[in-house]
């Protein structure tokens, strides 16, 4: 038996556990994904009063009417981020649509060297930001505030584009900014349903795949 003290945090490990158990079991292959998943503790990305539920595959309120994605959806976008390429080919990565930190550390666990995100909503910018310290995952990653659609062309071009936020069409800025050999990840809403799509940039131009039916809030166009 665990000392009483650890007793709550050794719930939150077996938790962890089986979350990463389950993620196996639903498809999840990527060695390296589950590791980076199995290593962010999710409990502390939510509100106090959500954490019991923090391992449970369902997607949870973070405030401002915005939610972080169920556990299946970051690990299915992480996996389809790195594709089936090494982890060295996605040196630069940008995410859209910080919300809590919870993707962001998770490709930070990833080990990936260059991560940027962008989130509209200053509070759960800061607040990201304080997710991220307290669990030591801000090395790499550099949080800015400001309208995702637009990208980082300052920084730009990058390997891989996570975008969090369902938009009508495939923001333009952020094919711009994509590398060639580079791989953006992003749910699109046509109206009636949303998507998960892959788009990658090869040397003779655009390649485009269907994923799987998707649940995300919009990306909301201009602040
Ligand atoms: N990846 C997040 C979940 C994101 S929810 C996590 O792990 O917690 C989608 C987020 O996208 C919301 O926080 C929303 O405010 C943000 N968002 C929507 N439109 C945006 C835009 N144009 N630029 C930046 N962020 C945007």
């Amino acid at each position: 038996m665990s000392p009483p003290g650890n007793s709550h945090w050794a719930g939150y490990e077996l938790r962890r556990q089986r979350m990463v158990e389950r993620l196996t079991h639903m498809g999840i292959r990527r060695a390296e994904v589950l590791a980076a998943i199995g290593a962010v503790p999710r409990h502390l990305f939510v509100e106090e009063a959500l954490r019991s539920r923090a391992y449970d595959d369902m997607s949870l309120p973070l405030g401002l009417g915005q939610t972080i994605s169920q556990p299946y959806t970051v690990a299915v976008m992480t996996q389809l981020l790195l594709g089936e390429e090494p982890l060295s080919q996605r040196r630069r990565v940008l995410e859209i649509g910080t919300g809590c930190g919870y993707q962001t550390a998770v490709l930070q666990a990833l080990g990936l060297p260059e991560i940027y995100s962008i989130e509209r909503l200053r509070p759960l910018h800061e607040r990201a930001k304080q997710h991220l310290r307290a669990v030591k995952l801000l090395q790499q990653a550099r949080l800015v505030c400001g309208d995702g659609y637009l990208g980082l062309p300052e920084v730009a071009p990058f390997d891989g584009i996570l975008v969090t936020a369902a938009p009508a069409q495939i923001p333009l800025p952020l094919l711009q900014q994509l590398a060639v050999g580079g791989r953006m990840v992003l749910p699109l809403d046509d109206g009636h349903a949303q998507f998960l799509w892959v788009i990658d940039k090869t040397e003779q131009g655009f390649r485009e795949t269907c994923i799987q039916e998707a649940l995300f809030v919009p990306l909301v166009n201009g602040i």
